[in-house]
Formats: C-alpha cells, sequence, structure tokens
C-alpha cells in the first residue's frame, strides 16, 4: 500500500492521527514517548540528561529497584533463564508461577488466584471468559479500556451506569431480566480521578439483584488498606468481592495480572480462558520479582503511611493553591486544567522546572475536563513535594488556570 496515494477510510484514520501528532511536535506541546534514561529510585528520573521529579508513576508504594526484589530476579534469570518457552497449560508453568499464585491468593485472602502476561490482557480474557451472549454485564463509566474491551469482546449485553451512582447502578440492574447471569465490574480507585468506588453499597447491589461481582485493583492494591491489601481491607469488609482483579505492574514493580478468588473460579479460569491457554506464560525474573514484591509490602508497613503522608500532603497543597483535585482520596491526583491547551501548558512549563508530569486531554477525559494527571509515591520526600505544589501554583496562576 502506498500511503501517499491511498485514501480510503484506513489511510484517512492514519493521516488524521499523524497531523495531529506533527502539529503538536511543531509546537513544543507533545509530551508523550519521552524516553528515560534512568530510573532513580522511583522519586526522580533522568530525561533529556535532566534529573526531574517523578509525578507520572504507578510505583506507589516506590518498590523499583528494591534490592530484595532485584535480587529476587537476578536469581530467577540465572536459574531458569529469559523465558519460558511455552504456555502455561503446556510446558510454560514454573513452581514459581506456582508459588506466585499461592502468595498473590495469601495477600488478597483468598482460596487461589491465576496470572497473565498484562493486566490488560486479564481484563479481556476474563470478562469474556466467564460472560457471553444472552449475560448482562454492568460496568462504571469511567473504568478502565481494558475492562470496556473485554465487555465488548464477551458479546454481552453491555449496560454502562453512571461514575460511582448507585441509584443508576440499580436502575440498570433491575432492568436486567431476573433469570440472566449478571456481572457487575468497577475500578476499585479509579485510574484518571483517583477517587474510590463505592463498594459497601455496590456489595449490597449485588446480593440484592444476585449480581456477580468483580473489582479492578490496579491502583489500590499497595495503596488501600492498612496493609496494602486493597477495597476490601479499606472499608473492612472481608472476602465480599467474587473476582478480585489486579495487576503486577504497578505498585508491584514488574509486569502481569491476576484474578483471585474461589478455588473453583481459578480452576474454571486456568482451563477456559484463551490468554491463559494461548499466550506464553510470565517470564521468570518478572515472576520472581512480583512474589518478591508481595512480600516486601507486608514486610514495610512504613512505605504505606509515608504513601499516606504524602498524598495528604500533595492534595492539601494543590487544594489551598486553589486547583480543582476534584473527588480524589489517593495518591491518583487529578489537576484540573479544562481545556486541552491549558493542560499542554501547564505540563510545558512544569516539565521545564523539572517535574515529570504529563497531561490527559481528551478523548481520554470529556472535553473540557483536561488535567495532569499527577501522582504521588511512597518514594518522595516531603520537600521534594513542597517544590512540587510550588512550581504548579506559580504556573496555573501565570496560565490563568487558578
Ligand atoms: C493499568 C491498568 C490496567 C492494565 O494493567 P497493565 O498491567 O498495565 O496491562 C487495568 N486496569 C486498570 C484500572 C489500570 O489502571
Amino acid at each position: 500500500m502506498d500511503l501517499s496515494k491511498a485514501n480510503d477510510a484506513v489511510a484517512r484514520r492514519i493521516q488524521a492521527m499523524v497531523e495531529r501528532v506533527n502539529g503538536l511536535k511543531e509546537h513544543d506541546l507533545y509530551f508523550y514517548n519521552q524516553p528515560i534514561t534512568e530510573m532513580r529510585g522511583g522519586a526522580r528520573v533522568l530525561v533529556k540528561g535532566r534529573d526531574m521529579g517523578m509525578y507520572a508513576s504507578y510505583g506507589y508504594l516506590g518498590l523499583l529497584g528494591h534490592p530484595r526484589i532485584t535480587a529476587a530476579a537476578k536469581a530467577a534469570l540465572e536459574k531458569y533463564g529469559t523465558g519460558t518457552h511455552g504456555v502455561r497449560t503446556l510446558a510454560g508453568t514454573l513452581d514459581l508461577h506456582n508459588e506466585l499464585e499461592q502468595t498473590i491468593a495469601d495477600f488478597k485472602h483468598a482460596e487461589a488466584a491465576v496470572t497473565y502476561t498484562s493486566g490488560y490482557v486479564t481484563n479481556l480474557t476474563v470478562v469474556s471468559t466467564l460472560m457471553g451472549r444472552g449475560d448482562w454485564v454492568l460496568s462504571d463509566k469511567l473504568n478502565h479500556a481494558s475492562i470496556v474491551d473485554g465487555c465488548l469482546m464477551s458479546g454481552a449485553m453491555f449496560r454502562r451506569f453512571k461514575h460511582n451512582d448507585m441509584a443508576d447502578l440499580e436502575k440498570r440492574l433491575k432492568q436486567a431480566p431476573a433469570d440472566v447471569s449478571k456481572l457487575v465490574i468497577a475500578d476499585a480507585v479509579f485510574s484518571m480521578d483517583g477517587d474510590i468506588i463505592d463498594l459497601p453499597s455496590v456489595v449490597d447491589l449485588c446480593r440484592k439483584y444476585n449480581a456477580w461481582l468483580m473489582m479492578d485493583e490496579a491502583h489500590s492494591v499497595g495503596v488501600l488498606g492498612a496493609t496494602g491489601r486493597g477495597i476490601e481491607e479499606h472499608f473492612g469488609l472481608g472476602d465480599v468481592v467474587d473476582i478480585k482483579m489486579g495487576t503486577l505492574s504497578k505498585t508491584i514493580p514488574s509486569v502481569g495480572g491476576y484474578v483471585a478468588g474461589k478455588k473453583d473460579l481459578i480452576t474454571y479460569l486456568r482451563h477456559a480462558s484463551r490468554a491463559y491457554i494461548f499466550s506464553a506464560a510470565l517470564p521468570p525474573a518478572q515472576a520472581a520479582a512480583a512474589m518478591e514484591s508481595f512480600k516486601v509490602i507486608l514486610d514495610e508497613p512504613w512505605r504505606m503511611e509515608k504513601l499516606q503522608a504524602n498524598t495528604d500532603q500533595f492534595i492539601n497543597g494543590l487544594k489551598e493553591a486553589g486547583f480543582d483535585t476534584m473527588l480524589t482520596e489517593t495518591a491518583i491526583v487529578p489537576v484540573l486544567c479544562g481545556s486541552d491547551e491549558r493542560a499542554f501548558a501547564l505540563t510545558r512549563t512544569a516539565q521545564e522546572k523539572d517535574l515529570f508530569v504529563l497531561p490527559v486531554v481528551s478523548p481520554a477525559v470529556p472535553e473540557g475536563l483536561a488535567r495532569l494527571r499527577a501522582t504521588v509515591t511512597a518514594a518522595h520526600e516531603p520537600d521534594e513535594i513542597a517544590y512540587a505544589i510550588d512550581v504548579l501554583a506559580k504556573a496555573g496562576k501565570e496560565i490563568g488556570i487558578i
């Protein structure tokens, strides 16, 4: 295909995107895909030769580079090599995978767990394996793209309820015929807004309408609950979530995804979910790193406390400066800017002052709600956070956001 001559729908789509990207680059407003050349302990990074404060990472507990985790990965690399050469079902399962899954199950106070090679793939395969034609899936409007894609792929009736709106969820549960299977699914902590799902009410509704419940804990494991176990611990609810999904790529400095739950559910997923059966197993070093991370979280509870203190300092400081941080209660802190242009302008100034923050603009968020999606971690020190607040406040005033 000669792209310079082609003029079909595909070529036009490609052209439109390329023009948008090039337009931003010409105005020095393109901030994506910047290569980091050094990870300096979670709170700082080296970018284009500059030492910058990192405010866009999901490493909430600052575990990247932790000596125990790095040592575990190295030992697994030495023992098993760099890959698995196979799918779990056939030649790809190592004792390491089974130990990792047991560790996750214990951490989540669940009977069993199964892992996949990414969080994205976990949602895609788990939702589409459990649900099918004739079933109903009810999904929060702000759920992650991987959940949306899993719902669409499942072929089930796909209904979205208003964000964290329990009256709307109930209305939709009522609309579903009584005899169909229903799944309610939501992010535990919403990945763009940082707010927390009203789990107690969701649980009540699921019981009332006989629905399965799935929680995506990408941003709640290592963030919520006194010991970092996540959303159920946060609300003191015990084992109320049927399908406890999470990633191994955020608080856990590895890659992969998991589901924890009842033994029979996990057995079913192991033999029916296509990403488990038809895609190679997690590499040994990544499995070992993930396993050690869960142990470190429990052994070093100060990390949870420091994350909470840093989160409070960051949110309160930004609010005092006059920013709208929406309904966040967690380490994900939206700094509302309004138009895409304002979000780009604030990002540019912040980056000039050595803050590595990134804008989220439409269509990822609704038009007019463009923002910085800033994050803090346990690796930051109070004086670094104070500097970041100061930079954002000065720039926010110059641009007219506050
Ligand atoms: C990041 C994220 C995922 C995907 O996880 P990966 O491990 O990065 O593929 C799924 N759900 C939510 C809510 C996320 O934020």
